[in-house]
């Protein structure tokens, strides 16, 4: 819709006017540091960092029906821009002007309600939020239109060059961050560092097709992160990993939009999110405290978290009682086929304590939980979801059988309405199903394919006629023998009756 065809008390709202108010805020030391550095530790004291706006009264003083109304509106706004993520602009990063933001088709992905069979089977409404559906194919696409967006603001206000923009991935991030850094051309250059043979082909392909620098280094990510870390602290890069607060803003919109898509009544809503660095979780947490912060939502949904069992360090944290003397330990992670979220040292723990701690409070009553699962589940329940005509990811079938397993402890009731978040495009992660389908994820994975949930190619080759062969042309007679041929086979195979 046009500028002008908007009711005429929002048109001066609809294009946001740039404004300050964020700062680095440290979760150690509690400094607060200006925007106008690119950091990712606190310079003072080395701590984790969140942004947070300080001017976030101007927010407040807009009742809750204003934003919801404006992002209603905003959504018939075709002006790129403000297509993604930065629809929700005012929430999300005010500073960055509207010139500076990229905007590659990432946000707004489709909520699909299970097809009948399966929440039957689950037994309640179930709906998949598809954040495969993003240009790099998962969530990580978010956080990095943030980021870039951030860094292109810098870059032209503070006449930067040859930044080097760098991260250690399981394979989505650096598919993410090779992509929007391909996207300021000559302003940035990309480098990845990935752990050799931990992620899939896909997303190999990804990164080496958007021009970035590719490293494959031995160890799990854990290693490769330990490595970046080393490098954005010793060596003049802008580092990309959510280490990087700007994408924990980015992710936020994740938040933003399910609210938006259930008409911003999340009450009764459990949802399901995989966990494996946890910029993720701690983004979504974050944005429904702003939305129930500025009046958008009345109630703030549950929360439930899922990691496998052989990478768990969340779950391992709150499983022990509250109070003093909860540890946090690394673990050392196990092969997992939720690949993505393979991480025993999760780099943003802090930002979740944190978060965790203000989610409950403002509900007012436990609201976040962490559940463990299986690698047997985690398959089980991709394959199940594809059965009634969904995709998901393996992250994705992580949090349906994480739903399972929130019922099973009586964390979600039979009154609840479930959101899983499907992090990824399932094809990213098509060798996870090929292995099981070929029952070769027993070592390591300890998974066992059930034989009702196998599928195979057969093989259709007709005996004595003349066959096909690639670039040669048959003469009718054998063209006609094989068709016939081919066809009694298959009519064989599948059962058919001849016609009447
Ligand atoms: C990165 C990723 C995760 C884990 O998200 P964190 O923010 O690291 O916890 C889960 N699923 C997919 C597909 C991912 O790419
Ligand atoms: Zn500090």
């Amino acid at each position: 819709m046009k500028l002008d065809q908007f009711p005429e008390d929002l048109r001066d709202h609809l294009l946001p006017s740039p404004t300050g108010g964020l700062g680095y805020h440290c979760l150690k030391c509690g400094l607060v540091h200006p925007p106008t550095e690119l950091y990712y530790t606190c310079p003072a004291c080395g701590g984790l960092l969140l942004l947070e706006d300080d001017q976030a009264d101007r927010l407040k003083a807009r009742p809750g029906h204003f934003w919801r109304r404006l992002f209603d509106y905003r959504r018939m706004l075709n002006i790129q821009p403000l297509s993604g993520i930065f629809a929700y602009h005012e929430f999300l990063a005010p500073l960055i002007p509207l010139e500076d933001i990229i905007y590659l088709g990432e946000g707004h992905t489709p909520v699909v309600a299970a097809p009948a069979a399966l929440a039957r089977e689950v037994g309640r409404p179930l709906f998949i939020k598809h954040d495969g559906q993003n240009p790099s194919a998962s969530f990580k696409d978010r956080g990095m239109a943030a980021a870039l967006s951030y860094l292109r603001y810098l870059i032209r206000s503070r006449h930067l060059t040859g930044v080097l923009a760098i991260c250690a991935s399981t394979g989505d991030t650096s598919a993410a961050a090779a992509l929007y850094s391909a996207a300021l051309g000559d302003q940035v250059k990309s480098a990845v560092l990935l752990p050799k043979g931990k992620v899939t082909l896909p997303q190999l392909s990804q990164p080496l097709g958007a021009g970035a620098r590719v490293f494959e280094l031995p160890g799990v990510f854990d290693d490769c992160m330990k490595v970046v870390e080393y490098l954005s602290e010793n060596f003049q890069v802008a580092l990309l990993n959510s280490k990087n607060p700007w994408r924990v803003l980015g992710q936020e919109s994740y938040a933003f939009e399910l609210a938006q898509q259930f008409d911003y009544d999340l009450a009764g809503l459990a949802l399901l999110v995989p966990v494996g660095n946890a910029g993720n979780l701690t983004a979504i947490l974050s944005g429904l405290l702003k939305l129930r912060r500025y009046e958008v939502i009345d109630q703030l949904p549950k929360v439930v978290a899922v990691q496998s069992s052989h990478a768990d360090p969340v779950f391992r944290y709150y499983n022990q009682p509250a109070g003093p003397g909860r540890r946090y330990q690394p673990v050392t992670v196990r092969p997992s086929v939720a690949q993505a979220a393979m991480i025993g040292d999760p780099v943003s723990f802090p930002r979740v304590v944190k978060m965790v701690e203000a989610y409950n409070a403002a509900a007012g009553r436990e609201l976040f939980f962490v559940v463990q699962v299986e690698e047997q589940a985690i398959m089980d329940n991709m394959i199940r979801a594809n059965r009634s005509g969904l995709t998901i990811c393996t992250q994705g079938g992580e949090g349906l059988a994480g739903l399972g397993e929130a019922i099973r402890l009586g964390l979600v009731g039979p009154e609840e309405r479930a959101v899983v978040d499907s992090t990824a495009h399932a094809l990213k992660f098509a060798e996870f199903q090929n292995r099981y389908f070929e029952n070769q994820l027993q070592e390591g994975f300890d998974i066992t394919a059930r034989p009702e949930l196998v599928n195979r190619p057969a093989d259709i080759r007709p005996l004595g006629v003349p066959l096909p062969e690639p670039g040669r042309t048959q003469s009718p007679e054998d063209r006609a023998a094989y068709v016939a041929a081919a066809a009694d086979d298959l009519a064989l195979a599948l059962g058919l009756r001849k016609r009447g």
